[in-house]
């Protein structure tokens, strides 16, 4: 049997989480994941996944999987508020590798991934140290590395990281819902003045909705005068399985690490979901940081500007996608008109294939 490199204690089997336990499990790893929930589970929503992220989980052994429970290849329209057609491209022409699947799939597959006897299910850590101890109501355990992956409001990070800021509430709403049906055409992204919303096909003829709103819009009513389908889909919509939150980010901490511990994921740097990058940080952080550990320095080096990087590009990026005027709305549907739908996609390409598609792991 190969020999074991330590002890590793993750707090939180979201999607960081158990990617960092499936990765670490790889590098030789000893881990035991603590997960408050009594199951792994998702909240009731789609996830989009950029190449970066297939990237990180074919380092994980499950790119394929994941690729066959999402869809990929589509057309698609980005258009305004008043329907006018900003961008019409083939998904796979402008982000390519990008695909879209249930949560409940994702976290399904990784689960999956992970052996029984590694998972502390209805385990709530109330208390961590830098030293790597680990305590829940059953008692203290004395870990080599200790992983914060317990999202925006962790404990790990709360306790750890004081000095390194609160999390900041936005005041911008998000709702996100799974439809049993098709996806009607057409399909793709809606850039309002205030808000935003997206209509995605997902495997077996389900449909993925989502819309985010600037402070002082609080109900889906907003959008019933949106380019169809949008006020169609919000309609026929059971209001109990739609998905509701604040957007919340938090500061990026300067270092990722303290001793033995590191921050993954929402714990380290939860942004607004403007690029549809969060779970694709959280994935990135949990390869590196098992190809980097225990050389903790190493992993926050290779993260830490990436990931503030992503995270200021996805708080300022609603400037863009919701401006919070007519008048910026306006000049920003100009600057696309301004555009010919050609240079649009190859503009969105190129950053596509520099910025996430050709992100790889560094080497362990
Ligand atoms: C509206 C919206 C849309 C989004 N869309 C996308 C998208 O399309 N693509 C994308 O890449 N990202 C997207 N994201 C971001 C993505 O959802 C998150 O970045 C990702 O889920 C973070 O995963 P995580 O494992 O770090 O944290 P979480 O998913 O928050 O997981 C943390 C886990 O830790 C557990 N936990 C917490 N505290 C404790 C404790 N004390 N003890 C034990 N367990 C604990 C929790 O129960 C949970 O299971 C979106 C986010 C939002 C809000």
């Amino acid at each position: 049997m190969a020999e074991i490199v330590g002890r590793a204690g993750v707090v939180g089997g979201g999607i960081g989480g158990l990617a960092a336990t499936i990765a670490l499990r790889g590098a030789g790893w000893d881990v035991t994941v603590y997960e408050q929930a009594p199951r792994f589970a998702e909240v009731g929503a789609g996830i989009t996944l950029a190449a970066n992220a297939l990237t990180a989980l074919d380092v994980l052994g499950v790119g394929e999987s994941v690729r066959a429970a999402g869809v990929a290849d589509r057309r698609g329209l980005a258009r305004n508020q008043r329907g006018r057609v900003l961008v019409d491209a083939k998904v796979s022409d402008f982000v390519g590798g990008l695909i879209a699947l249930h949560r409940a799939d994702l976290i399904a597959i990784l689960a999956a991934a992970v052996p029984s006897e590694c998972v502390r299910a209805g385990s709530r850590v109330v208390g961590v140290d830098a030293e790597g101890r680990i305590e829940t109501d059953a008692g203290t355990i004395q870990y080599d590395l200790v992983v914060g992956a317990d999202g925006v409001n962790s404990v790990v990070r709360q306790q750890l990281w004081p000095e390194a800021g609160a999390v900041r509430r936005t005041g911008m709403t998000a709702w996100r819902w799974v439809l049993d049906t098709s996806a009607p055409d057409p399909v793709g992204v809606i850039l309002g003045e205030r808000a935003e919303a997206g209509v995605v096909p997902m495997a077996g003829d389900r449909t993925y909705v989502f819309t985010a709103a600037r402070p002082g819009i609080s109900t889906l009513e907003y959008f019933a005068d949106w380019p169809d389908p949008l006020p169609k889909l919000i309609a026929g919509t059971d209001p109990a399985r739609v998905v509701v939150d604040e957007l919340l980010e938090i500061p990026v901490p300067k270092r990722l690490w303290k001793d033995r511990v590191a921050l993954i994921g929402d714990a380290a740097h939860a942004m607004r979901p403007t690029l549809g990058q969060g779970a694709a940080m959280a994935l990135e952080d949990a390869v590196t940081l098992a190809a980097c550990a225990p050389d903790l320095g190493r992993y926050s080096a290779a993260r830490r500007r990436r990931v503030a990087t992503m995270s200021f590009l996805s708080q300022h990026g609603t400037r863009f996608t919701s401006p919070g005027s007519g008048t910026l709305a306006a000049l920003r549907d100009a600057m696309f008109a301004a555009t010919p739908n050609a240079l649009s996609i190859k503009m969105f390409r190129l950053v596509n294939d520099r910025a996430l598609r050709g992100w790889r792991p560094p080497t362990r």
